[in-house]
């Protein structure tokens, strides 16, 4: 689903697929934004986070949940990550004790359990919510406010044609970049056909996930 007003729905069937979502949305920000992160106990937030992580250059496998700790803040080569949350505080007072400032305009803030206390996201922020509807299978769904940061995350995470048949297909789906398993095997004949060829060699790049 695409609703312009509401907001837009990516599904993903494994951990992998809400991290390359997170990784693709944090592209899409600058310094200063702050991301709301709605969704139960084992949703996918702190995952989505770790995606996150990547799309900035920070050292992804170091991203755990800052549950104890209330904060991290991961260095990142395009841009800092501050990871807070919430479900711990009682207070918004508190964070700004601890020095905390999820509207810090030197580093990209990401904030788990935002609803637990009010005033601990800045007004302007994106909301994500993620939720199970299975047991690897998710529901994020991105508010659209209408701003142009959202109109430009909703345009980098819009299906995409299919390499097979060409019909868009959602996102990071389960057989992404393909629609279904049934168009991963016919372009995987087409190379076994000889009908695709490498230009040339291949390099470790090439490897490389996304
Ligand atoms: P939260 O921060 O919302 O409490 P976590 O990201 O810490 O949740 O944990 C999510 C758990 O769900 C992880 O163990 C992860 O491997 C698992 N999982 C299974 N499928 C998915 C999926 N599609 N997206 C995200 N996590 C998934
Ligand atoms: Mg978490």
């Amino acid at each position: 689903m695409h609703n312009a007003m509401i907001g837009f729905t990516v599904h993903t069937a494994n951990a992998q697929s809400t991290q390359r979502v997170g990784r693709a949305l944090a592209e899409q920000l600058s310094p200063g934004d702050c991301v709301a992160l709605h969704g139960d106990l084992g949703a996918g937030k702190t995952c989505f986070v770790r995606g996150m992580a990547m799309g900035l250059g920070c050292e992804a496998n170091l991203v755990s949940s800052p549950t104890f700790t209330l904060m991290h803040r991961y260095a990142g080569n395009i841009c800092d990550l501050v990871h807070v949350d919430a479900y711990r505080l009682r207070h918004a007072d508190e964070l700004r004790d601890a020095g905390i400032d999820t509207s810090d305009t030197t580093a990209i803030c990401a904030v788990e359990w935002p609803m637990r206390v009010p005033g601990v996201v800045p007004i302007k922020h994106l909301q994500v919510h993620i939720e199970a509807i299975g047991e690897n299978d998710r529901m994020i769904v991105i508010a659209n406010d209408g701003s142009t940061l959202t109109t430009r995350v909703a345009a980098a995470l819009a299906p995409k044609p299919c390499p097979s048949c060409e019909v868009p297909c959602e996102i990071f789906g389960a057989h992404w970049p393909f629609c279904s398993s049934r168009c991963r095997d016919i372009d995987l004949g087409r190379w076994l056909d000889g009908r695709y060829q490498i230009s040339r060699p291949l390099e470790e790049r090439d490897l490389d996930e996304g």
